[in-house]
């Protein structure tokens, strides 16, 4: 059953949580007690984000868009569809092709006001977490501000040793968000661990894909899908498969059961089994 964030869920009593450093760090003298880490994304993985967040989100970037670079709300509509099917980013296009300062597209999209009264989570979910051995990281496209912000109104943060959001995925002054190859074997080795260690829990593919790449598990999570994206495949007169055949939706895929996940999950319980 789905409710709203509960203070008394199973990561115990609910905190606003805010990491200092970008990075996670060992906390001293700890002993790992096991080497698995676990990389979740935060939309559609841990909360319903088409329902809480992704609206708001692409009518703020086409608005962003529209005022500062000086396109039609049609066109900047279109160059932001553009973007994230050439780049996995809308933000990638912006600052590549338009010299878009990140930080400020950032802040000026994920405003979001009302965001906390749309998020839903369970008690359910947070138990599972807490019970999952392991370390556990957020690993998300996302901005911090907004993932803490998701976090903390779902009382999931204290279920996680830290959160990896864009501002972390910066190699030699470039972004490399998911899905960049190097930036999943770098995360592996910033957290001390070998890919193989690691277990990436997305609802997007792409992502998989390229994790399942550099040797890391994958596990899909499918739960906030729609029926079409879970890897249904084309069929003549399916507007929504055709489309998303032609992007980079997030579960599409022309198999049900594409080769590099490692399983296919709708719920966080079923992580304790893996
Ligand atoms: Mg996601």
């Amino acid at each position: 059953m789905n409710t709203s964030a509960d203070p008394s869920g199973g990561c115990g009593p609910a905190r606003s949580t805010q990491w200092t450093s970008s990075w996670p760090t060992e906390r001293p003298g700890a002993r790992p007690v096991s080497r698995r880490v676990w990389l979740f994304d935060l939309d559609n993985t841990l909360h319903d984000a088409s329902h809480a967040a992704f609206g708001p989100t692409s009518l703020a970037m086409t608005d962003y868009m529209v005022e500062h670079l000086a396109l039609t709300h049609e066109g900047a509509s279109d160059l932001r569809q553009h973007y994230w099917n050439h780049y996995g980013a809308t933000l990638l296009g912006l600052v590549s092709r338009h010299g878009v300062k990140a930080s400020h597209f950032l802040e000026q999209t994920h405003r979001l006001p009302g965001l906390e009264q749309r998020l839903r989570t369970s008690a359910h979910d947070r138990a599972v977490l807490k019970r999952l051995r392991g370390r556990k990281y957020i690993l998300t496209n996302a901005p911090r501000d907004y993932a803490m912000r998701v976090l903390n109104t779902l009382g999931l943060a204290a279920c996680f040793d830290g959160v990896i959001s864009i501002e972390d995925m910066t190699m030699f002054g470039h972004l490399r968000p998911k899905p960049d190859a190097r930036m999943f074997r770098y995360i592996a080795a910033r957290l001390k661990v070998r890919p193989s260690d690691c277990v990436l829990v997305e609802d997007t593919l792409e992502h998989q894909k390229a994790a399942r790449g550099v040797g890391m598990r994958t596990a899909w999570m499918q739960r906030y899908l729609e029926g079409r994206y879970r890897g249904a495949p084309w069929k003549p007169g399916n507007e929504h498969a055709n489309n998303g055949m032609n992007r980079r939706e997030v579960g599409v895929h022309p198999c049900r059961n594409p080769p590099y996940v490692y399983a296919k999950i709708k719920s966080i319980q079923t992580l304790l089994t893996l």
